[in-house]
């Protein structure tokens, strides 16, 4: 295994304890605490991180408070778009060493942190650096009862102070995803990593601190989800939560955030189902169902973790299937050879391996994969897995695991089929493969889900919406409609007569 050698500049930055970043300043959290963060390819610290408590998330709070009702409110429209820009452009000159701080926090191949997150984060923040002089209101032709004259036109102002939480599994570009419309509607905000990969929001204060954004409009509290993202879930001076991550602790946000009835966005869980017709490109398809469950280590919130398969194509499918799982070579992410990554943590590696010994009992068909690879003892690795469980009685057909394990499903009649697709409480994302257009707009018509995929997977662009159906979450990101997310509308009301 040959390692890619750490930048001096990376390694200068693991090197320093880190603080948190609230007004603009780097400082230490009151009752001093601190945590460290592993490499879950061999479980050595890489960095010491400051562990945030509710005093810390209080004065940061306050901070992003006192920066929207001071010189953010007051910084125009053109500057925030400037300011989003050089943002975006210090995040492209910094993009390698990004791409290394993720890839050894996370664990997930160099070159993946580079292209799926750094390149991305770049891109969202410039297209929601467009929207700044782009939010209008509206004058509206009211009928008043009394006859008056009367002006009415709205106004879009912005929410006010963000929370956002943000998840392991893309630790970058969900910082992106929150702070691209927040900064575009002139929110402040508060972001809170996950404990598991703090530092690349830490490197990205750093560079929003370049950028010259004012003190206080981006807060940065490291911490755990208990100690740090419970008090800002509930804090009464919070307008809006964003939260990406799991259903149950999404259910715990929602709570928290009835005290003071903030705003809530939220992205959740996911079992998504891709579907095979037989008429579809086979090769084709079993790539793209590949790519959508081995992708990040299967830790992303729309995994194409159930698989249906005609039929007739069942074996040709398992026969690619194989061939790609096999394909995978598995190791460091700063391994340049490596196409697959570790999972993230010893927590998630022992909920995949449940999973895995569970479906192995319950009688699911183990086709390959299903163990860490010996000479990887060290990390997290876990082989990618395929499980058939034709009839999905195996609780892998059911529940997320998040982790590189698709559970292949057979079948023949289409109607029961798109009612098996949608038989789960989740709605992230769907897809499709097929080369018959008809059939590939009425199974997209039939499916609840965000996002549906004819003959692709994980499309996802700053541009259009992206969100769930039932328990995949509340609202969407990104496109225009997440402008409404971030903002209040007023409507204003001028009697002339
Ligand atoms: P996972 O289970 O995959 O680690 P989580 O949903 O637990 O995902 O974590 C996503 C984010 O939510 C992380 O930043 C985590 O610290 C945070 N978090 C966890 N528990 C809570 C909580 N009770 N309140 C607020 N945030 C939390």
């Amino acid at each position: 295994m040959a390692n890619i050698d750490i930048f001096p500049d990376v390694e200068r930055f693991l090197s320093e304890s880190k603080s948190l970043f609230i007004a603009g300043e780097w400082v230490k959290p009151i009752a001093g605490g601190s945590f460290t963060v592993e490499n879950p390819a061999n479980r050595q610290v890489i960095a010491t991180v400051s562990s945030a408590e509710k005093e810390d998330v209080d004065r940061a709070v306050q901070a992003a408070r006192y920066a929207l009702e001071g010189v953010w409110g007051r910084v125009q429209p053109s500057e925030r778009t400037r300011l989003m820009l050089r943002l975006a452009d210090l995040v492209e000159e910094d993009a390698h060493h990004l791409g290394q701080i993720i890839s050894l926090e996370n664990g997930k191949p160099y070159t993946n942190a580079y292209s799926g997150e750094v390149v991305i984060t770049a891109n969202i923040l410039r297209y929601f650096a467009g929207w700044p002089s782009k939010i209008e209101g509206s004058t509206i032709p009211i009928s008043p009862r009394s006859g008056a004259q009367m002006l009415n036109y709205t106004v879009k102002e912005p929410v006010g102070v963000c929370a956002m939480i943000v998840p392991w599994n893309f630790p970058l570009s969900m910082c992106a995803w929150k702070l691209g419309p927040a900064l575009a509607t002139g929110c402040t905000a508060v972001l809170k990593p996950a404990e598991q990969t703090p530092l690349s929001s830490l490197r990205l204060a750093e560079l929003i601190q370049r950028a010259g954004f004012p003190g206080g409009v981006v807060n940065v509290v490291t911490g755990f989800g208990e100690g740090a993202g419970a008090p800002l879930a509930a804090h009464p001076d919070v307008d809006k939560i964003a939260f990406t991550g799991s259903t149950a602790v999404g259910r715990l946000i929602a709570q928290a955030a009835v005290g003071n009835m903030k705003k809530v966005s939220l992205e959740l869980g996911g079992k998504s189902p891709n579907i095979i017709l037989p008429d579809a490109d086979i090769i084709r398809a079993a790539k793209g169902a590949a790519d959508g469950i081995f992708y990040n280590q299967g830790q992303v919130c729309t995994a194409a973790s159930r698989l249906y398969v005609h039929d007739s194509v069942l074996e040709q499918t398992l026969d690619e299937l194989r061939k790609h799982a096999s394909a995978h070579v598995i190791g460091p992410g700063l391994d340049p050879s490596t196409t697959m990554g570790p999972l993230v943590s010893s927590d998630q590696y022992e909920i995949v391996r449940g999973y895995i010994s569970k479906a192995i009992d319950e009688g699911a068909e183990l086709i390959c994969g299903g163990k860490t690879p010996d000479y990887l003892s060290d990390g997290y690795f876990m082989e990618p897995t395929v499980f058939l469980d034709k009839q999905e009685k195996a609780c892998i057909a059911r529940e997320e695991i998040f982790g590189p394990v698709v559970t292949v499903m057979s079948w023949s009649d289409i109607d029961e089929l798109v009612y098996r697709a949608n038989n789960t409480p989740f709605g992230l994302a769907a897809g499709v493969w097929t080369n018959n257009l008809q059939q590939a707009h009425r199974i997209a018509a039939q499916l609840k889900a965000g996002s549906v995929w004819v003959n692709c997977w994980n499309v996802v662009d700053p541009a259009s919406p992206f969100g769930g159906y039932k328990q995949s979450g509340w609202g969407r990101e990104m496109g225009k409609n997440v402008i409404d997310a971030y903002t209040e509308t007023k409507s204003v009301f001028i009697d002339l007569s």
